[in-house]
């Protein structure tokens, strides 16, 4: 995977409002945030999705990730947030190495807005879904 702004960050070669770090993980605030305390947390192996990072590394975040939630929301006294990750350039993903965004609802107009194009689950369908994704998990 070829460096993004993410590594250059870790890397303490571009500054950042760093507020957590470990062997594993950074967590700083994001330079264009949509609700005061929008916190950026990146595993620091360089995978640009999800899917490919490791499971050390995806352990080492999800061990993290609440405790920053709870930080965040207490330095900027709010009980509502939106936890995003995005994947890809057609899921809105603008930087290649993965991230989560803590993002505070402070308010309806504030924070992260959501279109939520809900469907019904065909039923039939979805059991054909659920086997194969159960199997993919197997050999995953
Ligand atoms: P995404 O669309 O999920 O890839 O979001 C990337 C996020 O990285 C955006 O919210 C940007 O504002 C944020 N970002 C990009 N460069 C920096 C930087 N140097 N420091 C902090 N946040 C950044």
């Amino acid at each position: 995977m070829s460096q993004t702004i993410f590594s250059r960050i870790i890397k303490g070669e571009i500054p950042c409002h760093k507020v957590y770090e470990d062997q594993h993980v950074l967590a700083f605030l994001d330079v264009s945030p949509l609700a005061p305390g929008h916190t950026l947390v990146i595993p620091k192996e360089e995978k640009a999705t999800l899917d490919q990072l490791s499971d050390e590394s995806a352990a080492a975040v999800g061990r993290v990730l609440p405790r920053i939630c709870r930080a965040v929301m207490k330095a900027t006294n709010t009980t509502a947030y939106n936890l995003l990750q995005n994947n890809g350039p057609a899921a809105h993903q603008a930087v290649f190495h993965v991230h989560f965004h803590i993002i505070p609802k402070p308010s309806e107009s504030n924070g992260l807005g959501i279109h939520w194009p809900a469907t019904k689950l065909d039923h039939a369908e979805g059991t054909k879904l659920a086997n194969a994704i159960a199997a993919a998990i197997v050999k995953a």
